[in-house]
């Protein structure tokens, strides 16, 4: 048994498990066919595009961790910036044990050698503690 599309007005095989179809199978026509079902459904239902609007802030009202579910799903933005972070943070870490180990040993050092001379020390030890930040 055949049946007419009413969007294309072609001769259709409908689907053996829905009779009632009245568009055939080719993509168009069930674009067309979704466009008018929301048409006549908002056309019977004023709230409909209401409802809409209501359920995507009910929706997120419900998943306030949306966006972190959005990250974990994602993980390829958040990993990049996570990663770029840790490299930062362990890149200072270094560079104050590096400095904070070295001072010790260039105190006495420009101590020792600077013996006598206490502007030259000043200045040195005014550098280090630069170092050190
Ligand atoms: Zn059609």
């Amino acid at each position: 048994m055949t049946k007419q599309c009413k969007a294309c007005g072609n001769d259709f095989q409908p689907h053996p498990k829905v009779p009632d179809q009245e568009y055939c199978s080719s993509p168009m026509c069930q674009r067309e066919r979704r466009r008018r079902w929301q048409q006549e459904k908002r056309r019977h239902d004023s709230d409909y595009r209401d409802n809409d609007a209501r359920q995507i802030k009910d929706w997120l009202s419900d998943n306030p961790d949306y966006w972190q579910r959005y990250r974990k799903i994602n993980p390829g933005y958040a990993e990049r910036n996570r990663n770029l972070q840790q490299a930062r943070n362990k890149k200072q870490r270094d560079q104050r044990i590096a400095n904070e180990d070295e001072l010790p040993s260039l105190t006495t050092l420009s101590t020792q050698r600077n013996r006598g001379s206490p502007g030259n020390s000043r200045s040195t030890l005014r550098t280090a503690h630069q170092l050190r930040g």
